[in-house]
Formats: C-alpha cells, sequence, structure tokens
C-alpha cells in the first residue's frame, strides 16, 4: 500500500489533498474492499487518478457514524472528544494520518467584502443541500443579508468518507450575541441564540449650551452617535439655526449596555431628553406602548414626530445664529422667501417629511435645486446644494429624515448654506410661523402608563443630578459623577 500511495502522488500531480485524505480513509477502513478492486483494475490505472473516479468509490463502506451534538465548547477548537489518529511516517519522512472514523474540526472565518453565508460553506466543502437546510433554519434567528465583512463565522465540520457534513454554524450576530444552527440526532438542524450577560447602566447628563448643542453634549461626554440622535429627536420641534440662544440647557438620560469585558452594545438608548430654550423646557421620553412600537412622547404624551421636520439638516453641524458675525443668518420675508441654515460645504440635507421628489437639479439662482411633494398642498425645496444624494432624481419617493442631498454655495449665496423654503399650493409660505399637527396622542390606560412611567424616569434623573452620573446598579468600576 505504501508504494500505490507514493505512485498516486507521483502519477497524479492533480490531486487534491481531499482526495488523498479520502483515499486514506478508503485504505484504513475497507482495505480489503480497496484491495478487491485493485485487483480487478488495469495495471496502469494509478490509484487517485482524478480521470479514474470509480477506484475511488469502494463497493462497500461503513456509515459514518452520525453528529451527536456533545461536549460543544464555545470558543474551543474541537467540540467532540478527539476520535483518535493512528499515525505513520510516510516514504517522505511526513507524517500521514490515518482516520479511524469521522473527524470533526471547528472552523472561524471572517466574512469578506461580497460574501454570502452560501458562498462560506460552500468553500468549505459544505453540500448544497447542507448550506441550504442551514441557512433556511438559521433565518429564524438571524437575517443571512446582514451579513457583513470582518464578521466572524464558526463552522463545526465532521469530515468522512461521504465527504464533509456540517454539524454547526455560529454568527457572532453583534459583540455579545451569536446566532447558531445545530445538527440534531434526527439529522435536522435547529437554530438557537446565546448571549453574553449585558449590563445596564443609567447615565444622565446635562449642561450649558455655548455655540451649539452638539458642542456642549460632547464636552458633557456624551458620545456623538447618542448626540446626533437627540439632535434629530428635538428637528421636529426645534430650529437649530435661530431657537438656541447662549445659556440654553440641555439634559438627556441614557441606557448604556455593556458586556462583561467592557464592551458597548449598541450606542445606548436615550430614555429622557430636555432643551430649555429662552426658559421654556421641551422634554421628550421613550416609551413602548402595548404593540411594542416604541416611540418618543412630549409631556403630554404627544408622539415628537410631525410631518415635516423644522430643521432639515444636521443639526449637529450648526453653529446658532447668535455667534454667526460673517453669515448674516436670513428668516422669512418677502423678499427671501425661505429660511437659511448656514452649515459647512457638504452637511447632510434631510428630506423634511415623507414625499415624492419633485424636481432635483440647477435652477437658476437657486443653484443645485431640490423640491419634494409632500401633499397635494405642500411641498418643500432646498437650495445651494453641493449635491444630491445617491438615487435622488424626480419621481423617487423618499422618508421623512432620509438624506436627500448635501449643503452648499452653488447660485446666488453670500456663504455657504442651505436655503430651505415650505410651499402652500406652490407659494413659498414662512416655514417659521406653520403649526405642524403633532403626532400620534396616547390615550387612555396608554396614556397613564406612559405618565407613570415619565413620573419614574424624572425621579430617576432627579437622583443622579449632575453630569455623567450613573444609576446605583450599575456595577463598581462604572465611571463616578463628577
Ligand atoms: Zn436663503
Amino acid at each position: 500500500m505504501q508504494e500505490e500511495l507514493q505512485s498516486a502522488g507521483e502519477t497524479s500531480p492533480r490531486i487534491e489533498p481531499r482526495k488523498l485524505l479520502a483515499l486514506g480513509l478508503i485504505v484504513g477502513v475497507s482495505g480489503l474492499a480497496v484491495a478487491a478492486v485493485l485487483g480487478s483494475g488495469t495495471s496502469d490505472a494509478g490509484i487517485g487518478r482524478t480521470d479514474q473516479p470509480t477506484l475511488l468509490t469502494p463497493p462497500a463502506i461503513e456509515e459514518p457514524e452520525a453528529y451527536t451534538p456533545r461536549g460543544y465548547l464555545y470558543g474551543g477548537s474541537e467540540y467532540l472528544p478527539d476520535p483518535g489518529r493512528r499515525h505513520r511516517e510516510s516514504d517522505r519522512g511526513e507524517t500521514v494520518s490515518l482516520p479511524d472514523g469521522p473527524q470533526s474540526r471547528e472552523l472561524t472565518v471572517q466574512v469578506l467584502p461580497g460574501d454570502t453565508l452560501g458562498q462560506i460553506l460552500d468553500r468549505n466543502d459544505v453540500s448544497r443541500q447542507d448550506g441550504f437546510d442551514a441557512i433556511s433554519t438559521l433565518k429564524s434567528v438571524f437575517d443571512p443579508r446582514r451579513l457583513t465583512p470582518g464578521q466572524s463565522v464558526t463552522l463545526g465540520l465532521v469530515e468522512s468518507d461521504g465527504g464533509v457534513t456540517l454539524a454547526r454554524l455560529l454568527i457572532e450576530a453583534e459583540p455579545g450575541r451569536r446566532s447558531f444552527v445545530e445538527r440534531q440526532d434526527t439529522g435536522k438542524f435547529s437554530a438557537g441564540e446565546e448571549h453574553d450577560p449585558i449590563t445596564t447602566e443609567t447615565m444622565a447628563y446635562s449642561g450649558v449650551i455655548d455655540s451649539s448643542l452638539f458642542a456642549a453634549g460632547e464636552r458633557a461626554g456624551v458620545s456623538p452617535t447618542v448626540l446626533s440622535q437627540l439632535i434629530q429627536l428635538f428637528s421636529y420641534d426645534v430650529d437649530f439655526q435661530r431657537d438656541i440662544q447662549k445659556g440654553d440647557r440641555f439634559e438627556v438620560m441614557v441606557d448604556r449596555r455593556t458586556l462583561p469585558d467592557g464592551t458597548k452594545v449598541g450606542d445606548g438608548e436615550i430614555d429622557y431628553a430636555s432643551l430649555t430654550l429662552s426658559g421654556e423646557k421641551l422634554v421628550l421620553y421613550r416609551f413602548e406602548d402595548a404593540s411594542g412600537l416604541v416611540d418618543y412622547y412630549n409631556a403630554k404624551g404627544q408622539s415628537v414626530r410631525k410631518a415635516l421636520l423644522k430643521t432639515p439638516v444636521d443639526g449637529a453641524r450648526i453653529t446658532s445664529g447668535f455667534g454667526m458675525r460673517n453669515h448674516p443668518v436670513l428668516g422669512y420675508s418677502k423678499m427671501h422667501k425661505g429660511v437659511d441654515f448656514a452649515a459647512p460645504i457638504g452637511t447632510p440635507v434631510y428630506a423634511a417629511g415623507d414625499g415624492v421628489i419633485e424636481k432635483a437639479g440647477p435652477w437658476s439662482s437657486y443653484g443645485n435645486y431640490l423640491r419634494i411633494r409632500h401633499t397635494n398642498t405642500y411641498s418643500t425645496a432646498y437650495g445651494h446644494l453641493s449635491g444630491y444624494a445617491k438615487g435622488i432624481s424626480s419621481g423617487v419617493r423618499v422618508r421623512q429624515g432620509q438624506v436627500v442631498a448635501y449643503s452648499g454655495n452653488t447660485g446666488r449665496t453670500t456663504g455657504p448654506h442651505l436655503h430651505y423654503e415650505v410651499l402652500m399650493s406652490g407659494e413659498q409660505v414662512n416655514p417659521l410661523k406653520i403649526k405642524m399637527p403633532s403626532g400620534r396622542a396616547l390615550a387612555g390606560n396608554e396614556l397613564r402608563k406612559y405618565q407613570n412611567l415619565r413620573a419614574a424616569l424624572d425621579r430617576t434623573f432627579a437622583s443622579l443630578g449632575g453630569t455623567g452620573a450613573v444609576a446605583a446598579a450599575a456595577p463598581a468600576d462604572a465611571p463616578k459623577a463628577r
């Protein structure tokens, strides 16, 4: 047999390592059967020749043991007890493994750009049928379309002479959460999820606005992502160019979730926030209604979402009007017919409301211009743009808050800014004077539940007091109030 192995290597340079493994199995498990096949073969038919596949298929081979999930340890390199290997030196001095039965191994691969789960399984010799079954089952816990480059995928494989069988497929869905499918005794896959324990800390921040809410928030230690979310939530009610004055105040309370090793999970949920603008306090609270819908509501229990945004541009990039010496910020007038938001070139411009693009292109002194029709009556228009977001053209439907364009300095301007108009039946109206109908209002039992939650969140915020404070339930190593 040793001679034949050597001869296989020399006469068939195209032979793949996998074929050699299969050959090893044939030799190890069914030596007699192989001998019988060889006996009937002609002398010039080399073993393992890829053009002679019949020689690799002995007439009778024991069925591989069905995989039974046992002894699995996440992060380990083996999830089945070592089935035992016999080794011997080959003629070339290499160690050749002669397995007794199915070999199980685990490997972790990083998702590459453009990869699909199917391709990853295919690359690792998992059969199409196994791959299809595993992915179909996985869909109940993980959407395969959400696979992203850099994510890690762990495969538990059982190799036998029958080929490669998928025993387990595990995806790190997000830090601390893993989705997996595992083959059961029946041969069918079942799906599941694993979570690391998550610690939730409640963080409270407050501060005085000097130049912008974003700058004040960052100074107080609020993360940029939370600040962006906060500014978007207030953009329905607040004109970030004209409404913010020096000395205005903000408060925000955030749930921050961390894994045992300190890794942050997500960006944290805003539970409560307030803006006190020229003495008037606007509040919003996060509330999940009976149907599971999460939204933010004001003091009266009305959704803060309105048909049109008051600030249709990334408010984080706006420095309030009071500091703008070189860019006279214009409000609405008969001559001007719109309001201006001084913003650096390239600042994301949001669709003020749901609607359909009516025009996207250069238009006279407006420079690059965009108009969205929201209802039969209302449209909004955006001027002096530096460019349009991908896919934006006439007839395209857009959602409120979607980035549709970028602010610029095109057309007749005095400096980089967004010119914003609200049109009612085609005529410009003063956006600062429009009273938007309030969003959904909570009522009855739902409203009572909301008001109870509101009172509880107010008490929590009051007990946390200062900026960066952490609820008492947090672990000892959490940041302290300062
Ligand atoms: Zn203007």
